[in-house]
Order: structure tokens, then C-alpha cells, then sequence
């Protein structure tokens, strides 16, 4: 999913230069990083969707402006980590029903009345 999505991604948005868009892409996950700055690194219950810096909506926002930037490398890089938040999104709304409580404890509170 990570890997494979981004590629398709890729070949649809950029297919003329897709082997280059899906390496930017992948490089995209390296947003990730921004989890080391955060104790413990990793946490079970815990949705990385508007708790790590890079992962908010004021990011999401700069996400989106990349898009409009006229300069290839620049949109797939935005592609990328646009791309990553849903990703992050969707684990976290696969962890959410398992385990309402969690809901209440993330920055998506406004996702749980659908996990009650
Ligand atoms: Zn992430």
C-alpha cells in the first residue's frame, strides 16, 4: 500500500517521468522523521494525524500550496505527502475502530462519533 499506491500515483499524474515521481514520492515518507522528535517514538494507540509537527492541518495546508508551485519535483514531493497524511488518516481510522477510547485521546476528535 505505501509503496505500490504511490507508483500508481505516479504513472497517472506524471507518467511521462513516473520512475522519477515515484522515488520523490517515496522520499515523501521521510516526513515520518518528525516521529523521532516525539516520546515515546512510537505509540500504539496514538494517531500521528495532528499530533507530529508535519503531520497537522497548518502542514496539510503548505502541502497543498506545493501543489500550485509551477515546478514538477515540487508537486510530486506535495503529492507525496498529501498522499501520506491519507495513509496516516486511514490507519488511524482503522486503530479508531478498535479502540474508541483512543479516539478521544487524538487530535481528530471530530472523527469518534462514528466509532461509538
Ligand atoms: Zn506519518
Amino acid at each position: 500500500m505505501h509503496f505500490l499506491v504511490p507508483g500508481l500515483l505516479a504513472w497517472l499524474l506524471f507518467r511521462p517521468v513516473w520512475k522519477g515521481a515515484w522515488m520523490i514520492m517515496l522520499a515523501s515518507m521521510l516526513v515520518d522523521a518528525d516521529h523521532l522528535l516525539s516520546t515515546p517514538i512510537f505509540s500504539a494507540g496514538r494517531c500521528s494525524i495532528g499530533f507530529h509537527p508535519l503531520h497537522t492541518g497548518w502542514a496539510m495546508l503548505v502541502y497543498g500550496i506545493m501543489l500550485l508551485v509551477p515546478r514538477p519535483w515540487v508537486r510530486m514531493l506535495a503529492v507525496g505527502l498529501l498522499f501520506h497524511m491519507l495513509t496516516d488518516f486511514i490507519d488511524c481510522l482503522w486503530m479508531f475502530s478498535k479502540c474508541a477510547g483512543c479516539c478521544q485521546h487524538s487530535s481528530v476528535q471530530w472523527v469518534c462519533g462514528f466509532f461509538r
